[in-house]
Order: structure tokens, then sequence, then C-alpha cells
């Protein structure tokens, strides 16, 4: 079941909220709605589901329009999608067996067995007589996730579905969760707000900022080969400056670098170098290494983050770098900062 989403404009009185956004989702994929707070996730999701009217631009599902400004309205129930939306909690007067085939019609009864199976297959058989109070965090949002695919629909909408579990219960969950959509070949959009977790259960990431989506394509491809200033700072802490392209050369503070195959145009970029692609040197790899004063440095568990300060750029703020396990260099010596130029990403100013 293909998912289309045509110049979607949306607005909440003055407040723009969606900004001509254009999105194709495929029968069977896995997409995440990955951006901060307030970028428009989940009135985007709304309007797929239906519980929002469209009023610019069109929806269609498979084919077939769901959604017009000032036209067609389908209502949730006939666009063949399930919910798990963080507001749709358990009905607490109904048992979990209830709760999770509360939305099988009279020629979907044959789903109980399913549904028995995933409960065997969760751990939770024997809770299908309880009430949702009393059951954990954890077991109420595998029902939930239950009782959103046991009518059997072919994209299910999912909003910070484990936002509210605590940071071992949410990887089992999130792996529990791949493993059931991919068993059931249910394609979902879900929406999250952890770089990490898109990265972890997506086939593509749709990157949201300020209602428009900024980048749409493979884990892989968001992380190496971002398309603006935004997507590439999304993924852990980042350095954020400005530099000057020319001939094939960057000129930037953290020093001048031949770019290869770049297709940039000349003139002023901004460029990104995560923290993790930095490194500190007693000893410059190259004349142009900055100096850096080490400001502060956090063990990390398996990594090391380093906050400096470049000797010769005072007024540039913090410079975040991080290295992989511990870090046993003396902060008072004279480091040089060092770039792999390969993994500095830069875009021009109208880009970003
Ligand atoms: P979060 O991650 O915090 O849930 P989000 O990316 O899902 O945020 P939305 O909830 O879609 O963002 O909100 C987008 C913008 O629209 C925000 O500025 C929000 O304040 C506004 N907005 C959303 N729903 C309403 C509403 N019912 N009435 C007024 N403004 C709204």
């Amino acid at each position: 079941m293909s998912i289309n989403l045509r110049h979607i404009s949306h607005s909440f009185g003055s407040q723009r909220a969606l900004n001509d956004v254009n999105l194709d989702i495929k029968a069977g994929e896995l997409i995440a709605l990955l951006g901060p707070s307030g970028c428009g996730k989940t009135t985007l999701l709304r309007l797929i589901a239906g519980l929002e009217q469209v009023q610019h631009g069109e929806i269609s599902i498979h084919g077939e329009i769901v959604g017009q400004g000032q036209g067609v309205h389908r209502a949730p129930e006939q666009r063949g999608i399930g919910l798990m939306f963080q507001e749709y909690a358990l009905f607490p007067h109904m048992t979990v067996g209830q709760n999770i085939a509360y939305g099988l019609t009279k020629n979907q009864q044959h789903r109980r067995v399913w549904i028995q199976d995933m409960m065997g297959q969760l751990g939770m058989q024997n809770m299908i007589d309880r009430y949702p109070h009393t059951l954990s965090g954890g077991q109420q949002q595998r029902v939930a996730l239950l009782r959103a695919l046991a009518p059997e629909p072919k994209t299910i909408l999912l909003d910070e579905p484990f936002s509210a579990l605590d940071e071992h219960l949410r990887q089992q969950v999130r792996e529990e969760t791949l493993d059931i959509l991919k068993q059931t070949k249910t394609a979902a959009i879900m929406v999250t707000h952890d770089p990490e977790e898109a990265m972890f259960l997506a086939d593509r990431i749709a990157v949201m900022s300020d209602g428009d989506i900024k980048q749409c394509a493979s884990p892989e491809q968001v992380y190496n080969q971002p398309e603006n200033a935004f997507v590439a700072s999304l993924f852990g802490p980042s350095n954020q400056v400005k530099g000057n392209y020319q001939a094939g050369k960057l000129d930037c503070v953290f020093g001048q670098f031949e770019l290869e195959n770049s297709d940039l145009s000349e003139g002023d970029v901004d460029v990104v170098v995560r923290a993790r692609d930095c490194l500190l040197q007693l000893e410059p790899l190259d004349e142009t290494s900055p100096g850096v004063e080490v400001v502060s440095v956090h063990p990390m568990g398996n990594e090391t983050h380093i906050r400096v300060r470049l000797n010769k750029q005072p007024d540039l703020g913090i410079i975040h770098v991080r290295i992989m396990g511990h870090w046993g260099g003396d902060p008072k010596a004279n480091w040089k900062l060092h770039i792999n130029p390969q993994r500095c990403y830069c875009f021009a100013q109208s880009q970003t």
C-alpha cells in the first residue's frame, strides 16, 4: 500500500505547522519522521491518519485520494491504517485480550489465534485476562502495538511509541516491534525525535525541520551524505563554522583542505564537522592544524567527550571532540585539532 503526499501545507490559526511537504512511501516500507519538537511530525501523521482534515495539497493511499484541500476527506477507519498514538491509551475497563481484539470485525475473528500466538511470542501468554493498570509500561506498549496490528492493516502509524519507556526497555520493545512489523510485512510511519531510534528502525528517514522535509533517504545516506547543515548536525554533537570555498579548496578555522569531487559552488559556505570526526594530536598532521586549549574532559563510558577552544579564535566558542575509549592526554599540553577533510560537510549558505 503506497502513500503519497503532495504539496501538504497546514496551519493552526496563524501558526504554520507544515509547509509544502511532499513524500512518497512505498508498500512495506518503514519510514521515520525525525525532527525536533514542534517541526510538524505529529501533524503530518494525523493528516495521513485522517484525524486532521487536509487544508492544502493531497494525500493518496494506494493511488486513491483520501484527503484533499477543500475536497475529499475519508474517515480514519476507512483508510485501512493502524494507529498507535500516545493519546490512544488502552481502555482501562477492558482486559488485555478485549483491548487487542477491539478493532476486529466479524470476519476477522480468526485473528484471535494470531493474538494468542503473538502474546506467547512476547512472553505475555498469561496476561490476556489482566487489566491494563496491572501491566508495566513496556507491557502496555506491546498490547497497544498488538491492538493496532490485530485487524491486519497494511500500514501502521506510530507516534513516539517508545518515549515513555526507560532506556533498557526501549531498546527491547523497539527490537520486538521491528521484528513483528517485518514478520507481518506491515509498513510503518513512525514519529521520533531520537536519531538513533530512526537509524535503528527505519528503511528511510524523513528529516523534518520548520514544517518541511529537509532530506528523505536511507539511514546511511542521511548520515554520510547529508544535504544540508541541519541534517549533518543532527547525529550527535557537532561543530558548525563559516568557511570559504575557492578553486577546490576549503578555508575555515579548522584549516585549509582540498575537497575531492565537490560540486560546491565557490563562495561562502557553512561547514559542519561532527565531534566524532575530530582528533587531538600533539604533532600537527599538516601545517594548518590549529592549536587548541583543552577546556574540559568528560569520560562517557566507551567514548570521551573533550571540549576545546581554538587558540587563535577565542571568540569562536567551544569546539566538541569525541574520541573512542579513554583519553589519557595531558590537558595542558600543546594539542592540535585534526579533521579528516572527507568528513567535513560543506554547504553553500543558501542550502542551510
Ligand atoms: P513534538 O515532537 O513536540 O510532538 P511535532 O514535531 O510533532 O512536535 P506538531 O505537534 O506537529 O510538532 O506541531 C507543529 C506546530 O503546530 C507546533 O508549532 C505546534 O505548536 C502547532 N500545533 C500542533 N497542533 C496544534 C493545535 N491543535 N492547535 C494549535 N497549534 C498546534
